[in-house]
């Protein structure tokens, strides 16, 4: 088991690798902690954070269903941090390197600093309306298609590869903020390891490889949140003499046992993949949305428009400038144009009062240069709208 999980884990690692740097691909638009991070701007204003998209949510509600079922499979697969940790763990295994066991109760305490920085990640993030994980997030250093990295950064980079070296897991076990997220849903988990105490010959050896530092041999079941469905416990367990069949299982409701955990486990994370690519295609969320300081008026009518120019948040803003400028192709009716920010041709949506303004004074008004009072200068339009001719008949 442990051979394929370290495969799939090895995958996923080379994959978005090679999409980042190969293809400048926007991982971080599907990275499932990005939907918690955005949870307060997308209920309070209507928008997801910069950078988000619709992946993230989906990402995240699969991972989350994930979890209710298997605990954290997601930190044990997929998550390329804890593919990382496991390589680092495998590394000093190779260089006969014993790495430091930590006391339960220790390891107990320090696991509550997870939660610590969960509610330091939100409040910033939503006091900012940034992504403040980017200051501290190992996986965004790994994986960012932006040059904005931070030295704070790096600085908890170093030390999650070298603590990985020292210690197993200790990120996952101790500091992510996902993981804290996770463990809330991972304490209803249905499925569960349980230990046949009759037939146990108290070897103690599933405690030890178990990556999470779980002590599975003083358990009559692993109920623990932290468990990611490893089955290393599982896999160094010797088989019983008397019963023939190792005494720790895997079982649904403790019950149940799973058979073929290979292509359960193979199935799954195809369906993971699989669902969350064709969800994110079909469905899109707006990630920046502005609405102007106006009484709301009482006929309005959208316009939508397709945009080159809108690359971020602020290109995002910038364009509204265009729109709120206050010259000769003002326009008065508009009311809250949504988007989502990316290179090329994007969709925008505009809402505005008939009465007061019409399609050609917007259009005029995103393409049209205007006089920026602050700078002192005439600001060209950076915008192309699609099918628009600026230069005109
Ligand atoms: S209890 Fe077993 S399955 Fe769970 S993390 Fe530990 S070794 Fe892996
Ligand atoms: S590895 Fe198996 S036999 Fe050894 S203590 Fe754990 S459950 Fe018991």
């Amino acid at each position: 088991m442990k051979e394929l999980r370290h495969k799939i884990q090895f995958v996923f690692f080379v994959a978005i690798i090679a999409l980042v740097y190969g293809f400048k691909f926007n991982v971080e638009a599907y990275c499932p902690f990005g939907a918690v991070e955005t949870f307060y701007t997308f209920i309070a204003q209507g928008k997801m954070l910069c950078a988000l998209g619709s992946g993230n949510i989906f990402a995240f509600i699969l991972i989350i269903l994930l979890t209710i079922l298997f605990r954290r499979f997601f930190c044990g697969y997929i998550c390329p941090i804890g593919a990382v940790s496991e390589f680092l763990r495998t590394f000093a295994d190779d260089f006969n390197f014993k790495q430091l066991r930590i006391p339960q109760k220790t390891d107990r305490w320090l696991s509550v600093i997870k939660y610590l920085v969960l509610i330091l990640v939100l409040y910033l993030t939503a006091v900012t309306v940034n992504l403040f994980c980017r200051n501290i997030s190992p996986c965004y250093l790994m994986a960012s298609i932006n040059n904005d990295i931070k030295f704070s950064t790096y600085v908890v980079g170093v030390i999650v590869l070298v603590a990985s070296f020292l210690i197993s897991m200790p990120f996952c076990r101790w500091f992510c903020p996902f993981a804290a997220v996770q463990n809330i849903f991972s304490k209803l988990g249905l499925t569960w390891i349980t230990r046949d105490t009759t037939s146990c010959i108290n070897c103690g050896k599933c405690s030890v490889h178990c990556p999470m530092n779980i002590d599975v041999a003083s358990k009559k079941a692993v109920y623990s949140a932290n468990c990611i469905s490893c089955f290393e416990c599982v896999d160094v367990c010797p088989v019983s003499k008397d019963t023939k069949q190792k005494p720790l299982k895997w079982k649904f409701l403790g019950r149940f046992n799973i058979a073929n955990t290979k292509a359960v486990i193979v199935t799954i994370i195809l369906f993971c993949v699989i669902t969350t690519a064709a969800a994110s295609l079909l469905i899109d969320f707006p990630t920046f949305a502005y609405v102007r300081d106006i009484t709301k008026p009482d006929t309005l009518e959208k316009i939508e428009l397709k945009v080159k120019g809108i690359s971020c948040s602020g290109s995002a803003k910038l364009f509204t400038y265009f729109l709120d400028r206050k010259d000769i192709s003002e326009i008065e009716g508009y009311l809250k144009v949504t988007t989502r920010p990316r290179s090329g041709w994007i969709d925008v949506a505009l809402l505005y009062d008939p009465l007061k303004t019409d399609e050609q004074a917007i259009i005029e008004a995103i393409t049209e240069a205007y006089y920026d009072e602050a700078e002192q200068r005439w600001r060209p339009s950076p915008f192309e709208i699609k099918g628009v001719d600026l230069l005109g008949p």
